[in-house]
């Protein structure tokens, strides 16, 4: 039988908590009293958020010969998402409560609360009065250059991927590519959501990572297959539990207006089965649209053939991503009595690899030792020093940020030159020699 409840020890409230706590994510415009679902990343969340897109793009661009990368503009030329259908059909249904005055989407009341009475959905309490749902356009709408009229009006792109097809012509002339072949792109995309929430879960701005693979129009379902397995392997791999993971098609009426078949990758949230990431066949949907409204030729042309790709696009956010890591690795348990919060992330997602801890802050030839081994530590990976309070404290703080490795200089490194290694997990302590202990960590950051 399929999982249905998250099994572990994340809500989304603890989640939130600890990331306030140790710096991965504040709310926006705090000392003005937020704005909803808007966050800012602290120090770790930054780096975080980093591995995750380094992960993406290694496994796109690095290891693969067949995908090449871009970085488009936020506001495009406003025909684009005339063309891209956007401007027309971008939208959500909406519906008002005009007795709570609260806004839901219409095609998500089974996750909603009713404002008089939350224990109920919209709609089933005898004082709710819903409005018949209406489209509401997700798009900002904002104004190029001084005048703010219909001529200037430009909007904030809601994904990245119409910037790689507006692209396609300037990516086969300039770079040796040839279908199949894919375009990947990281940057921000901006929905005026109408109800975000779950912390990072669903926000108004947040940064997507796109693919565009190009295909033969005869391959396109076997392309998708292999994509969503790709995919999923990309989850697993950085530790992903494969409970927590799921595979569901959409079902036809489900289907977004460009796509002819869609796979959700879904994990088991602590609020529940969500998307993780989509895995879309759009068809030629996209560079028709603009071949038609452009004038422009976007098609391959070989020695003896010539066609309008299609294209095979897994898209997803780097938030939902990170969301989904730290659900999957935040413990709690109570080791000699005390309880510890670990985040056992994957150590390539770990913000900081390894901290190096003189066990007496105070001693001038452990910090001396100390200091030498971060700073050569440091070159080659996220490092940190700590040499304030009780040992003790100094590993629950590393545990909560979840770097993987401590290493701790004490007498005994005095004596002969070896420290002890603590593993982030197991809690295992092993000595290993002072000496090439920057390549043994490297050397397991690699193997991991
Ligand atoms: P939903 O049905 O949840 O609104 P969607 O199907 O509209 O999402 P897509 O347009 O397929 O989402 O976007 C691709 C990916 O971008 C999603 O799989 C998700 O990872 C991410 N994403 C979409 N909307 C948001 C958001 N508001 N906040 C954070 N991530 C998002």
């Amino acid at each position: 039988m399929e999982l249905q409840e998250f099994e572990g020890a994340a809500t989304i409230e603890k989640i939130a908590a600890l990331c306030r706590r140790r710096a991965f994510v504040f709310p926006s415009s705090d000392i003005y009293g937020g704005l909803g679902s808007s966050f800012d990343f602290g120090h770790y969340g930054v780096l975080l958020n980093d591995n995750v897109k380094n992960e993406w793009r290694r496994s796109l661009i690095q290891e693969r010969e067949d995908v090449v990368a871009l970085d488009s503009a936020i506001i495009l030329n406003p025909q684009v998402w005339v063309a891209s259908g956007h401007v027309d059909t971008f939208s959500d249904p909406l519906v008002d409560c005009r007795t709570c005055k609260l806004r839901f989407r219409a095609d998500k009341l089974e996750d909603a609360h009713c404002g008089r009475r939350p224990s109920k959905k919209p709609g089933e309490f005898s004082e709710c009065d819903l409005t018949p749902p209406r489209a509401f356009n997700l798009m900002f709408e904002t104004h190029v250059g001084a005048l703010a009229d219909d001529a200037s009006r430009a909007y904030l792109r809601p994904e990245t991927a119409q910037g790689i097809f507006v692209n396609f012509k300037n990516v086969i002339s300039s770079m040796r590519v040839k279908p199949p072949f894919g375009i990947a792109q990281i940057g921000k995309s901006f929905r005026n959501e109408i109800t975000p929430g779950n912390f990072l879960f669903r926000m108004r701005e947040f940064e997507q990572m796109e693919m565009e693979f190009f295909v033969p129009p005869g391959d396109a379902a076997e392309w998708h297959t292999y994509w969503i397995e790709q995919r999923l392997d990309w989850h697993l791999r950085l530790g992903l539990r494969p409970s927590h993971v799921r595979v569901r098609a959409h079902a036809g009426e489900e289907l977004s207006h460009y796509s002819t078949a869609t796979s959700d990758i879904e994990y088991l949230y602590p609020i529940g089965w969500q998307e993780l990431e989509g895995i879309a066949n759009r068809g030629d949907y996209d560079l028709q649209q603009h071949i038609a409204a452009s004038g422009t030729k976007l098609e391959w042309v070989g020695q003896d053939e010539r066609y309008v790709p299609h294209v095979i696009e897994p898209a997803i956010s780097v938030v939902r991503s990170v969301l989904a890591f730290l659900c999957d690795a935040y413990d709690e348990e109570v080791v000699a009595d005390r309880p510890r919060t670990v985040l056992r992330l994957h150590p390539r997602l770990a913000p900081v690899k390894a901290a190096v801890l003189p066990l007496i802050g105070k001693d001038t030839a452990m910090v001396e030792k100390a200091r030498a081994l971060y700073e050569e530590l440091r070159r080659s990976m996220s490092a940190e020093y700590d040499d304030a309070a009780a040992i003790g404290k100094r590993y629950r703080r590393q545990d909560e940020i979840g770097t993987p490795w401590a290493l701790t200089i004490d007498e005994q490194t005095l004596a002969d030159g070896t420290v002890t290694l603590r593993d982030r997990d197991t809690l295992e302590q092993e000595r290993v020699p002072l000496e090439g202990t920057t390549r043994l960590l490297a050397d397991r950051l690699t193997a991991s």
